[in-house]
């Protein structure tokens, strides 16, 4: 039976090679870094968010909690609940249009952690947000996969798509060809680096703080402020952070962190919560995260590459929806047309209509 090829072990590549290979697929890994799930994966801040505006993001978080469900008896989400400051009404209301049905819903002040600043701005809260546990949701997924016969191959790079008759017909690896029927990019903010059209993929650098502070049991939930733009939650005893910079840069494998950032976060701070002013920075690293030009997942064929299915896109909520678009994205490759396809489509950043392999 000839094979699908997936190229990245993230939570997108695990989850759609698991969802194949339980469909009876032929189905070949390669993840590039020794351990899967090394990537923008293992970088993420863990937060599972429903308080989105876009009504597809929520379904395929709902899913993805469903996945996680089916992974492990306890699930891969320990709901904490989730404040989101946000002074823009507009934006609220998108909010409340695409989640209410989960239960967000307006805050009020005196529900918000008590040393933040400004406490009396509009703010919403989601009851079912939370922390997402990454390893049982990588390795879940990986076990999966392999039980239903994937073989995943780690330290692995596929160097390069194979083309013949003008269509993708495998990958090379290591100087050979494997071949394959179709080859799924998965490889996140890798992807402009691996395939050879532009699906609007932009990796962009993102910092993360693990702050001590007297003050974090304060802090039982998350917290992300749509407006002053940072998010908290708890973290082994202390608060996880970012400041919620955004700066566009090359993918690269060790992602360098910048004094900038921690400034950033610092002068933020300053006003937003006080007491936390006097926090120390217990660790501090930086991920990329892969977004799309008008935020919105990328799931579907290549038109401008026949046989190759690009997969990726999920900027700041891959592991609260990756998961559930690897399920989707193996539906599509068993010729299901799930209603979500359209308005994932990469076809939308087709500039130029071609059917031949570059
Ligand atoms: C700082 C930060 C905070 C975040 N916080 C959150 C959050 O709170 N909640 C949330 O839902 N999401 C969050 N995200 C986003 C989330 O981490 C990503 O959207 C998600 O990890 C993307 O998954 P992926 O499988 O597409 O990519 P990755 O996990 O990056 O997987 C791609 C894999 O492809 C491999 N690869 C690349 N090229 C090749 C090749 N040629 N051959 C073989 N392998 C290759 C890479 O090594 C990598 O492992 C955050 C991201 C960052 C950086």
């Amino acid at each position: 039976m000839s094979q699908v090829v997936v190229v990245g072990g993230g939570v997108a590549g695990l989850s759609v090679a698991s969802a194949l290979a339980r469909r009876g697929r032929a189905v070949l890994l390669y993840e590039r870094e020794t351990q899967l799930g090394a990537g923008s994966s293992a970088k993420s801040a863990a937060i599972f968010r429903l308080a989105v505006e876009e009504p597809v993001n929520v379904q395929l978080a709902l899913r993805g909690r469903e996945i996680g469900r089916r992974l492990s008896p306890e699930g891969t989400i320990r709901a904490l609940g989730g404040f989101y400051p946000c002074a823009a009404d507009d934006e609220r209301q998108r909010i409340l249009e695409a989640a209410a049905f989960t239960g967000v819903r307006e805050a009020r002040p005196d529900e918000l952690p008590a040393p933040l600043g400004h406490r009396d701005r509009p703010a919403l809260f989601s009851p079912q947000d939370g922390a997402i546990d990454v390893h049982t949701l990588i390795h879940g997924l990986a076990r999966e996969a392999r039980l239903a016969g994937a073989k995943l191959l780690t330290g692995t790079a596929a160097e390069a798509l194979d083309y013949s008759a003008g269509r993708v017909a495998g990958v090379r690896v290591a100087s050979e060809v494997v071949p394959a029927e179709v080859v799924v990019d998965a490889t996140g903010a890798w992807s402009p680096d691996f395939a050879p059209t532009d699906v609007g993929i932009r990796p962009h650098r993102r910092h993360l703080f693990v702050l001590d502070t007297p003050h974090a049991s304060a802090f039982a939930q998350v917290v992300w402020d749509l407006s002053t733009h940072l998010y908290l939650r708890p973290e082994s005893g202390g608060l996880l952070v970012s400041p919620c910079d955004e700066e566009p840069m090359p993918a690269t494998d060790h992602v360098p962190t910048s004094s900038e950032a921690g400034s950033l976060l610092f002068q933020k701070l300053a006003t937003w919560a006080p007491a936390l002013q006097d926090a120390r920075v217990r660790t501090v690293w930086a991920g990329l995260r892969p977004l799309t030009a008008d935020h919105r997942f990328v799931v579907g064929f290549d038109p401008r590459v026949p046989g190759l299915f690009r997969l990726g896109g999920f900027g700041g909520h891959g592991m609260t929806a990756g998961a559930a678009a690897g399920e989707l994205a193996a539906a599509m490759l068993c010729g299901e047309s799930p209603p979500e396809a359209r308005e994932l489509d990469p076809a939308r950043f087709a500039r130029v209509p071609s059917s031949c392999a570059p």
